[in-house]
């Protein structure tokens, strides 16, 4: 599958990119919505919650017999066995971040990661308890940060720096971030970063920025909500400290599914780093007997608290096998083709052209699988028409609208339509 350039703004053009997508049996892997018509909707939300793969009951219900069959005796009788489950799911987070082993676990909740890492990675003191982190971020991700600045005794206020553009634009250039980085470089105590950022779609050229925070030992996170199972991501290579996602938008897990932590191989011997501990970090061998002084385990593994939800873990089992056949190479190349023809396709439309603006950058370098779009002269009806219309896509207010064609699920005939429909609606 290459990289296309030209697109036709024609339904019959759509209709053979479908018929051309080496990727498109995948569909058929996904329970897709139907509208009141019972035809399938425009699904454009997996940036949100992604769609239920057909198989998760399967892979939830075997646990569930294995519960009714075994009982307790389940966590090591079980057909996958609920005492090692968790390694079910290590090998597929470390195909979508090329993590080594050790390096990825899945866990807890989003911001329950976020708050684990922050614990070990900002260490504040008098002279350095800066945190950096993007102007339009997630507020969760704000409300965190700020809650630790606080329990270090700071206020949260004079502890927290935002980057943005020199410009006023929604767009940050990667020379703005590096030059806050510069100016801040003896009081910065964490750089946190959204990759994508949430609401435009930008997609941050982390390399520089990275390099920068290594050279003034300056920890960095990242917040891959958007990011996982979206990007072709290199996490280990990017050489960032750690990373945390949640798995239920892109990674099709479910509402609330468990979610996920990277942490660098060069931390995995960090004697002097405080992290917060729980029995399920302990070392396997001897965890049952549970002596008196924690061991870790190594890596990521060892910042595991609690034995995991399974049933959470297995509906993630069944989206990540789908990811592990179709492969993160081809999803994203077929993504940059479904995000470019959504492109194309609104600067092409007469209506759309006029009354939409794309916030979210045109290189396909810049951006994963979601386009922002600011709508000029939008009224209340506008999301409930688009409903209406056969399309779910997020609407932020006051004027904000993301589309999100997800390369598992969506068709260029899905993006050729919506683009025909929002423009009839404008
Ligand atoms: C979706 C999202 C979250 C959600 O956090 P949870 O802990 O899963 O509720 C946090 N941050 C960002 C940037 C997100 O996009």
């Amino acid at each position: 599958m290459t990289i296309l350039t030209k697109f036709d703004n024609t339904l019959e053009s759509a209709r053979l990119l479908d018929k051309n997508d080496e990727l498109s049996a995948y569909r058929d892997y996904f329970h897709i919505p139907k509208n009141k018509q019972n035809q399938d909707v425009i699904y454009l939300a997996g940036n949100s919650l992604g769609l239920a793969p057909k198989i998760c009951s399967e892979y939830i219900n075997e646990v569930l017999s294995d519960w009714r069959d075994y009982g307790v005796e389940g966590h090591f009788k079980a057909k996958n066995a609920w005492m090692p489950y968790h390694e079910l799911v290590t090998e597929g987070l470390s195909n979508l971040t090329k993590a080594v082993p050790n390096e990825v676990v899945a866990m807890n909740s989003l911001t329950v990661n976020l708050h684990l890492m922050l614990v070990s990675f900002y260490r504040p003191n008098s002279n350095r308890y800066k945190i950096l982190i993007e102007s339009n971020t997630f507020p969760s991700d704000k409300y965190a940060v700020a809650s630790q600045a606080r329990f270090h005794g700071y206020d949260d206020k004079d502890a927290i720096i935002e980057f943005k553009s020199s410009n006023g634009d929604l767009i940050i250039p990667t020379v703005d971030i590096i030059d806050t980085i510069e100016k801040n470089k003896d009081i910065l105590a964490l750089i946190l970063i959204g990759q994508p950022n949430y609401l435009t779609g930008q997609a941050f050229d982390l390399d520089p920025i990275i390099e920068m925070a290594r050279k003034y030992k300056i920890p960095i996170g990242l917040n891959l909500a958007h990011g996982i199972g979206n990007l072709n991501l290199d996490l280990h290579a990017l050489n960032v400290d750690f990373a945390v996602w949640c798995s239920y938008k892109y990674l099709n897990s479910g509402p609330g599914g468990i979610a996920g932590l990277f942490i660098h191989e060069r931390h995995h011997r960090d004697v002097d780093r405080p992290k917060f501990c729980g029995w399920w970090g302990h070392n396997q061998r001897n965890r049952f007997t549970m002596p008196g002084n924690f061991e870790s385990e190594p890596g990521a593994y060892g910042y595991q608290l609690s034995n995991p939800p399974i049933f959470q873990l297995a509906a993630l089992r069944a989206s990540l096998d789908i990811f592990n056949k179709a492969k993160i190479d081809n999803l994203r190349r077929k993504s940059i083709n479904l995000t470019n023809y959504l492109e194309f396709l609104l600067k092409n439309n007469p209506k759309t052209q006029a009354l939409i603006k794309v916030i979210t950058p045109s290189s396909y370098l810049e951006r994963g699988s979601q386009l922002s779009l600011q709508i000029l002269n939008t009224n209340k009806n506008f999301v409930e028409n688009l409903q209406q219309n056969g399309i779910i896509a997020d609407f932020r207010e006051p004027d904000i609208i993301r589309f999100a064609p997800v390369a598992l699920y969506n068709t260029y005939t899905d993006v050729y339509n919506c683009v025909k429909i929002l423009g009839d609606i404008l």
